[in-house]
């Protein structure tokens, strides 16, 4: 099987591993606990976050551990709207994008059922938010955007950001992390979401960055952990893992990026060439798209059936985003970008991962035309 869903979870690095493994044994006591073992405990936590601050060049107090970057997109939006309300009596316009991804549309949805205005920006055709629709959100408005899509590879325009008057801004980080180099109109969110199990890490870790300048308001009831805000027992040894996964993913940026842009730039060639009907749904070059993710529509054919005939052939491919897969609506964040829903439905989406270069997109092509080759001969029996 060659695994082309990176998107959906990257696997479980050596270093981050083992940083879990050796915590666990050696720390297993509760970090509130106020005698030696729990102090210890206390202290890998610190010194994971201690770690995760540094990586992103902010302060220690800034850094929340969660257990999903849904948790966090949720802790940031909900936290952070209804402490303004609290606080001042204002529900302040609410504005995402039709390109994010439930963690963050789910909690606008909730927000919105609470009484708050919703606006969502519109898409090009390649799941980038409008420049001009984002120009014109006024000043005070609470801004969600993720920082590259995990379908198309969209990288959104951050930078606009900085020019706009809004009063709080969310950065979905999910897929840009370790990706795309560390931005720092990224940074300069309000708040910033980062999945572990995107980077390496064990599932169940994630990290939201709370600028000094946001206030939020927790989620959950609980204990007083996290200064509150995340209350809830902290998990020492995911924290540890999630430190050195980001690490290592941040120090091996660059080398992804070039490897999988190889493994993407060759695969496309060849389908080019190979399959006449192939659209690439994916933007441009450079900073405006993902290194390693191609989004390709074959029309005609469906994915709900193209996907299991890859998979037969060994191919690890996904449709849409992985959370949303089993769903038989085809991808909104597609139909936003004008495709009908049979486009959309006939779209999949390869992400390649660490190590995949030029070789890996040569041998993918050349299975993907036979079998695509093969469904187009049965679609138009
Ligand atoms: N945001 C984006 C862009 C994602 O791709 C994902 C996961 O696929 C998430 C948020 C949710 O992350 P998690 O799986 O940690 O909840």
């Amino acid at each position: 099987m060659i695994p082309l869903d990176y998107n959906a979870g990257a696997p479980l690095r050596e270093d981050a591993l083992q940083a879990f493994l050796v915590a666990n044994r050696e720390v297993p006591a509760n970090p509130s606990s106020q005698h030696r073992l729990g102090r210890q405990a206390q202290g890998v936590l610190e010194d994971a976050r201690d770690r995760v601050a540094a990586a992103l060049g902010c302060a220690p107090r800034e850094i929340f551990f969660c257990a999903t970057a849904t948790e966090a997109c949720n802790l940031a939006l909900l936290g952070a709207a209804r402490a303004k309300r609290a606080m001042t009596g204002e529900t302040p316009l609410l504005v995402g994008s039709l390109a994010e991804h439930p963690a963050v549309l789910g909690a606008l949805r909730m927000l919105q059922q609470e009484g708050f205005s919703l606006q969502l920006l519109p898409l090009d055709g390649h799941a980038r938010v409008e420049e001009a629709a984002l120009a014109e959100i006024p000043a005070g408005a609470f801004l969600a955007m993720q920082w590259a899509n995990n379908e198309t590879g969209a990288v959104q325009p951050w930078e606009l950001v900085a020019e706009l008057d809004c009063a709080f801004s969310h950065c979905d980080a999910v897929q840009g992390v370790a990706k795309l180099p560390l931005d720092p109109a990224i940074l300069a969110a309000s708040t910033l979401a980062i999945s572990g199990h995107k980077l390496g890490a064990p599932k169940g870790v994630a990290v939201l960055r709370v600028a000094d300048s946001a206030t939020l308001e927790p989620v959950l009831g609980g204990g007083g952990q996290q200064r509150g805000i995340r209350p809830g027992t902290e998990a020492p040894a995911l924290a540890a893992a999630f430190a050195v996964a980001l690490e290592g993913a941040l120090a091996d940026q660059a080398k992804f990026a070039e490897t999988t842009a190889a493994a993407v730039a060759t695969l496309e060639d060849h389908l080019f060439r190979a399959i006449p009907e192939v659209r690439f749904i994916h933007p441009g070059t450079g900073q405006t798209r993902l290194p390693n993710t191609t989004s390709l529509c074959f029309p005609g054919l469906d994915g709900r059936v193209l996907l299991p005939a890859l998979d037969a052939d060994g191919l690890a491919v996904s449709a849409g985003s992985a959370c949303s897969s089993g769903s038989t609506m085809p991808s909104s964040v597609l139909v936003a970008c004008g495709l009908s829903e049979a486009e959309a439905r006939a779209t999949v989406r390869i992400s390649f991962g660490p190590g995949q270069g030029g070789a890996v997109g040569e041998q993918v092509a050349r299975q993907v035309v036979t079998v695509v080759g093969r469904a187009y001969g049965i679609a138009n029996q």
